[in-house]
């Protein structure tokens, strides 16, 4: 990754060595100030990574903006047209809401509902699902499952017309035409639909003689107006895994280590020398990030966009200020030194995305399993904090 940000940091503690440890990878850290990334662990669902040269704000909006700002599709509306089982339709529209629907491609796939023209949602902003079952009770059997597996992709209303070889092209802005190329073919399905080895989502279950007969409405949104739109289950970094910064203090009864254990990424960290003094200026840098997908988008896209949408976001913060104050930086001091100022990011050397396992994680580091329940060893940080 090349750095975004070249000019002279506030903050200016140097790097903590972490490379050579014994057991530990050698994680290059590369120039202060620098952000350095190394991916541990990559595959559709799951990923480790490292993020040093950047600061503790930095990494947490990482965070907040891959949880809370990529968008993807989820079931917004639902029209009941038969509900005859026990299940409210309230409750069974909540459960509709929370089913992970299929986004590959979601950015610039689909348009949000309020920038569409239509009334009622169309094609271009909006993925129908029909969910139509009834039970005869056949077999034997006294109820029946009703899964996502049954939710059902049906066209949604102003679709683009058809192809016609011999007549003029259809008449469509290129914004329409983007959403069409962009569009993914699966998008909407329900996540897992037809695999198998994945088991479906239980929306209700079904006595004899019992019918759901319902159509429902899947819009684009992110997590921040609701979690049923967050691409990830689980997002969380820690950093200072011995609490040397003493960002926390742990309550104990009798032995803080015992009753602390550390972290699995504490092997990436040299252990504190008890005689050294406490250093006041001392700052983190490096952020060991845990990101797991509900599998709507890859999570490497949500990496990707995450970073995307930071950079969208502190562009928006940089122009409104230079609005209100008249003032513009680039021009005024950066103008003839390219050394200084912002500069157009460039992700395309972004290290380890190119060969996930290529890094060899050590035994017993980066499993999800060992880490459950230890966020507060040393770090401070609850895997919740927004
Ligand atoms: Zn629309």
């Amino acid at each position: 990754m090349n750095g975004y940000y070249n000019g002279p940091s506030t903050s200016s503690a140097p790097a903590q060595p972490v490379g050579g440890l014994p057991g530990g990878i050698d994680v290059p850290l590369g120039q202060t100030n620098q952000p350095r990334l190394l991916v541990r662990n990559l595959n559709n669902t799951e990923t480790n990574f490292h993020l040093s040269g950047v600061e503790l704000a930095y990494a947490n909006s990482l965070r907040r903006v891959m949880m809370a700002d990529v968008p993807t599709i989820a079931i917004d509306q639902v029209l009941f047209l038969q509900n005859t089982t026990p299940i409210p339709d309230e409750m069974l529209a909540h459960r509709l809401g929370l089913v992970p629907l299929i986004s590959k491609g979601v950015a610039k796939g689909l348009r949000y509902t309020r920038d569409c023209e239509c009334d009622e949602g169309c094609y271009y902003c909006m993925v129908t699902l029909k969910l139509k079952v009834s039970f005869r009770g056949a077999d034997g059997e006294k109820f029946m499952r009703v899964t996502s597996d049954m939710l059902e992709i049906s066209p949604s209303p102003g679709g683009p017309p058809p192809p016609n070889p011999y007549g003029p092209p259809p008449d469509l802005t290129d914004d329409d035409r983007q959403i069409i190329n962009n569009r993914d073919s699966e998008l909407g399905v329900p996540v897992g639909k037809g695999q198998p080895g994945v088991p479906p989502i239980l929306l209700a279950k079904m006595g004899q003689g019992q019918e759901i007969d319902l159509v429902c409405k899947a819009y684009k949104g992110i997590a921040k107006h609701h979690a049923k739109w967050s691409p990830l289950s689980t997002v969380a970094f820690e950093y200072d895994l011995y609490n040397k910064l003493r960002h926390t203090t742990h309550w104990f009864e009798t032995d803080e280590r015992a009753e602390w254990p550390l972290s699995s990424n504490a092997v990436f960290e040299t252990p504190p020398d008890p005689s050294e003094p406490f250093d006041y200026n001392a700052v983190p840098s490096t952020f060991y990030y845990t990101a797991e997908s509900v599998n709507s988008i890859p999570v490497r896209s949500v990496v990707e966009q995450g970073l995307d949408l930071l950079i969208e976001n502190l562009a928006g913060v940089i122009l409104a200020v230079q609005k209100e104050t008249g003032v513009d930086e680039d021009e005024e001091d950066g103008g003839e030194n390219g050394d200084v100022g912002v500069v157009e990011p460039d992700f395309s050397g972004v290290d380890g995305y190119g060969a996930p396992g290529g890094y060899g994680a050590p035994g017993g580091v980066g499993s999800f399993g060992a880490n459950g329940g230890q966020w507060g060893a040393g770090n401070g940080m609850s895997p919740l904090r927004r």
